[in-house]
């Protein structure tokens, strides 16, 4: 039988960049073995779950473009690229549970205890085989020893977790369990719930924590947590993927940047890494610049368009031609796509915004007559290429008997805004004429 795996969040409203990699993880096997990836919304508990919440789920695993394979059909086409599939949600599923605690409770395996019903836990020490950590045999702890059977419905009638896990786990005909180590200390109680309905557990396979940079534990506050933040910030899905997937599984020869296709092929359980894996979010940019650098022309247009947008900056309004030349000054100047808008903004924007503290440094009463000289040869070029205004620079600093960099200064700020940004010729180039000789003349008179 081929892989059937899971990936079963709770809707918290948040998610987690484990969470994330427990997807992930469970994708790639399920792609690498030519199996089913199946997505289990565990929404049991009513008064934490909303659609907003179970939105910030589908939403971060589509970024990640982690699509799953089966579901009910929905109307609302809530599922991945290829079909209509929602995912499975728990609250729509209750009969199936108490179909199941009706079978515990006649055959003696769970009883009532206060309003409540208990699964009557083996005394047994369980010996959990994970494919990761390695065998784990769990004694019954003191704790548990003074009441080792364990509420699988509440006095309120509600299932709780452990039940609804192993029903769905057990009906959904999954075979491997990936999910993180915090779950291990739950893992025998769901073997021994398997096993009272009569099957034998799935294989088990607990990924080990992400930790923060020093070995502490990754909150929800900590910076990097929550997947939301990387389509914010303006981070490739394609550098998070292969970020993630390098947390807590490693290729031979210690590859850094691997196509996802190449991760598909090499990714396989057993060499998940055992020790906690460290979240080091100066390797993630770096590798996101990586990704911006060799990007497809069509891809970082789209991105670089989409974070204008988040900045405000609508690109609409240019022709189309103007924004990919402008957009291809900045490729492989920048980590992240949300430093664009500031970095090229000055390309979507009517008016120059031009650093007053820089202003008065730079546009001094001695640059004055350099950009005059400056704006003449230039206003007689045609056409304004690039190679033409870079020639310009050059004759007119050595006619003034200046290094070339004083006419660059003054020329950048009058028509960028700022001290640093894409090659100036080119974007003077790009800009055309017209627009930077009514950029220089704003200089002068500031002059
Ligand atoms: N709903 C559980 C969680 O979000 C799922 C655990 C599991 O994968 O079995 O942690």
């Amino acid at each position: 039988m081929k892989p059937r795996v899971r990936f079963a969040p709770s809707p918290t409203g948040f998610l987690h960049i484990g969470g994330a990699r427990t997807a992930l993880f469970n994708w790639l096997y399920a792609r690498h073995t030519g199996g089913t990836f199946i997505l289990r919304i565990e929404d049991t508990d009513a008064a934490r779950n909303t659609q907003e919440a179970v939105n910030v789920i589908l939403n971060g695993l589509r970024w990640l473009g982690l699509d799953w394979d089966e579901g009910p059909i929905t109307a609302d086409a809530t599922g991945p690229s290829k079909g209509d599939y929602g995912p499975y949600f728990q609250s729509q599923r209750k009969e199936n549970y108490q179909r199941r605690v009706e079978a515990l409770l006649s055959r003696g395996l769970a009883y009532e205890d206060k309003g409540a019903i208990r699964f009557r836990m083996t005394r047994e020490p369980i010996l959990i085989p994970d494919l990761v950590v390695g065998d784990v045999r769990r004694e019954l702890t003191d704790r548990e020893e003074v009441e080792p059977d364990f509420v699988i419905v509440r006095s309120d009638g509600e299932p709780v977790f452990h039940l609804v896990n192993v029903i769905d786990d057990l009906e959904m005909n999954i075979t491997h369990v990936i999910r993180g180590e915090d779950h291990l200390s739950n893992t025998a109680k769901h073997i021994a719930l398997f096993r009272a309905f009569g099957v034998e557990p799935p294989k088990y396979a607990h990924i080990p924590l992400i930790l923060n940079l020093d070995g502490t534990k990754m909150s929800k506050r900590d910076k990097g947590a929550s997947l939301t933040s990387y389509a914010e910030e303006g981070y490739s899905p394609e550098a998070v993927v292969n970020y993630l997937s390098l947390l807590g599984w490693s290729p031979k020869g210690n590859r850094e940047k691997i196509p996802v296709q190449d991760v598909i092929d090499l990714f396989d359980l057993p060499q998940i890494l055992r020790h906690n894996a460290r979240f080091d979010l100066t390797k993630l940019s770096w590798l996101n610049g990586e990704y911006i650098r060799d990007m497809a022309d069509d891809r970082f247009h789209e991105l670089c368009i989409h974070a204008l947008a988040a900045a405000g900056l609508d690109t609409g309004v240019y022709p189309l031609d103007y924004v990919k030349a402008a957009l291809d000054t900045c490729k492989g100047k920048f980590k992240l796509f949300g430093e664009l808008a500031g970095y090229a903004g000055f390309y979507f924007k009517e008016n120059v915004e031009i650093d007053p503290q820089l202003a008065k440094e730079v546009f001094i009463p001695e640059n004055k007559p350099r950009l005059e000289r400056l704006k003449a040869e230039l206003s007689k070029l045609e056409p304004f290429t690039h190679e033409q205004v870079g020639a310009t620079f050059g004759a007119v600093a050595k006619e003034l008997g200046i290094k070339t960099g004083i006419l660059v200064h003054p020329a950048r700020l009058a028509c960028c805004g700022k001290p640093a940004g894409p090659s100036l010729y080119h974007l003077m180039a790009i800009l055309g004429k017209d627009r930077c000789l009514d950029c220089i003349d704003k200089a002068l008179d500031q002059m």
